[in-house]
């Protein structure tokens, strides 16, 4: 199904008509914000030509929203979504230039209800803030990733952001009852509500995780939340080599009996990167790869129990020595060296490839052999970090210093796709496809696939202004 697309650039009557309707001091064409405005967490470094915003909007409600795309729309201008700016996949990235719409001025927790243990908030409320008011009314929201202190709940549902806690409570996707979203020609409408089952008609709540905003805007949403646990602890396993610690991670779940709330790993590379980073000796800095594990539960009695039984199979199974982190300062202290290898891995090298692998838990063993052997034959570094509990890998390989580091790369990156397909993996679990993984998108879905995905593309929005260049290429 090749489609091409035309639109139409931003002009002064076009500023002047979303002045009127939203307010002057929602619409920017300022020039050092319209570049801040049009990227992500991607370097620019990894895409070709530019991408500029041509005008930023900021609506403070649905009906701003509504009204912005009515005119989008009227004018065929593209408009692209923006939650936090955090992606990890160019899904902010005003692809055609065009409006980019941030959502940082709707940002406020709107219910917190106690009888039906929901939240319902603007989707410019940053995760993390959501965590902190349900735990104020001793409730757990579940979402979790490690960018929560600084992502949006609007981009981590349009991203279906996994992070820390998948292993145990699913997705942010799977924390999501009901959406508030305006469609492309500015129609406003309710996906869902407040109720735990609802089989009427299909499911776009759930479209609506992982859309990356080329579906509908996401203005509202209401999530789900859980008794928060009283008390946790985190087990910090230090292992000789990565392959006997991955190893070990279906063993915590079947031999365990227990589904600990994170298992996340890290390898040796990731753990000293981490360690310079933050300037100081951390746990574990020195082990061949470690483990965290995170157990929580109403009873310090029942939880210590688990936790000495983990940490006993922990050494059974070949960890040298186990950490247990039961205060707040030893647990930031642990989460602090798996926060900070994303940060590290960007701020030390300028030229990678941050993969988001998943493959069948019982494979990663052998993912992890095949980015060895497939990144040492090429002579590169690589750095292995991630979501263990959940067979999600985020492989970083570091570019050589050579002027073709792109094409050395992409051949790498070609080599691990192909172990992964092999496995039964894919591409992206929790980063998205966004503008980066587009084009890798035929490797590892069918043609029929991708024409669906176009399909349910264009039912919600036929002039493909939303968010457009993403997830799919169209001219084939
Ligand atoms: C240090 C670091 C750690 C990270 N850790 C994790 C992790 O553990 N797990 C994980 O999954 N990701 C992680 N990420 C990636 C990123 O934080 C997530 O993808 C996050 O969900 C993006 O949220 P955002 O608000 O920054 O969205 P943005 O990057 O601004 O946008 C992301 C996408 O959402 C769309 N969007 C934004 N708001 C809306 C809306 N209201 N309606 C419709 N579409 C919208 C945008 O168009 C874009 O396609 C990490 C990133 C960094 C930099």
């Amino acid at each position: 199904m090749g489609l091409s697309f035309s639109y139409n650039r931003v002009d002064q009557e076009t500023v002047s008509l979303l002045k009127s309707a939203i307010g002057k001091n929602n619409v920017s064409s300022d020039e050092e914000k319209l570049l801040s405005y049009s990227h992500d967490e991607v370097p620019s470094s990894a895409y070709e030509g530019t991408h500029m915003a041509e005008l930023l909007v900021f609506p403070e409600t649905a009906g701003h929203v509504s009204e912005i795309m009515k005119i989008a729309s009227a004018k065929r201008i593209p408009v692209t979504p923006r939650g936090a700016g955090t992606g990890l996949s160019g899904g902010a990235l005003p692809a055609f230039g065009g409006i980019v719409m941030s959502f940082e001025k709707m940002n406020r927790i709107i219910e917190l209800d106690e009888k039906n243990l929901t939240i319902t908030v603007e989707p410019g409320v940053v995760t993390s803030e959501i965590s902190k008011m349900a735990a104020a009314h001793d409730l757990l929201y579940a979402g979790d990733p490690c960018s929560g202190d600084a992502s949006f709940i609007g981009g981590n549902i349009a991203e279906n952001a996994g992070g820390n806690k998948v292993v145990k409570y699913g997705a942010t996707g799977a924390q999501v009852l009901a959406l508030e979203v305006v469609l492309a020609d500015g129609t406003i409408t309710w996906f869902g509500g407040k109720r735990r089952k609802d089989v009427t008609g299909l499911d776009f709540t759930h479209l609506m995780a992982g859309s990356e905003g080329t579906l509908a805007i996401i203005t509202k949403a209401v999530l789900k939340l859980l008794p928060l646990p009283r008390h946790s602890a985190d087990l910090l396993a230090a292992f000789p080599d990565p392959e006997t610690a991955i190893a070990f991670v279906p063993q915590i779940i079947k031999k365990g009996g227990i589904v600990p709330a994170s298992i996340e790993f890290m390898d040796q590379k990731a753990l000293s990167l981490a360690e310079k980073y933050l300037n100081y000796p951390v746990p574990a800095g020195e082990a061949g790869a470690a483990l965290i594990i995170q157990l929580e539960g109403n009873d310090p009695e029942i939880l210590e129990k688990e936790y000495e039984k983990i940490g006993n199979l922990s050494k059974e199974n070949g960890a040298y020595e186990v950490y247990v982190a039961d205060t707040r300062t030893t647990k930031e202290r642990i989460w602090q060296v798996r926060k900070a290898i994303p940060e590290a891995t960007s701020f030390f090298y300028s030229r990678y490839t941050k993969e988001d692998l998943v493959v069948p838990t019982d494979r990663v063993p052998d993912l992890l052999g095949k980015i060895r052997d497939i990144c040492s034959a090429a002579n590169l570094e690589w750095v292995t970090y991630g979501h263990a509990g959940d067979g999600n890998m985020h492989c970083t390989v570091i570019g050589p210093p050579a002027d073709n580091w792109h094409e050395v790369l992409r051949g790498v990156q070609e080599k691990i796709y192909s172990a992964v397909i092999e496995m039964g993996g894919t591409l992206s679990g929790e980063h998205g496809i966004g503008f980066k993984r587009k084009s890798d998108m035929k490797l590892f879905l069918d043609r029929k696939q991708i024409e669906l995905i176009k399909r349910v593309k264009l039912a919600f929005d036929p002039d493909n202004i939303l968010n457009p260049g993403k997830m799919v290429e169209w001219d084939q």
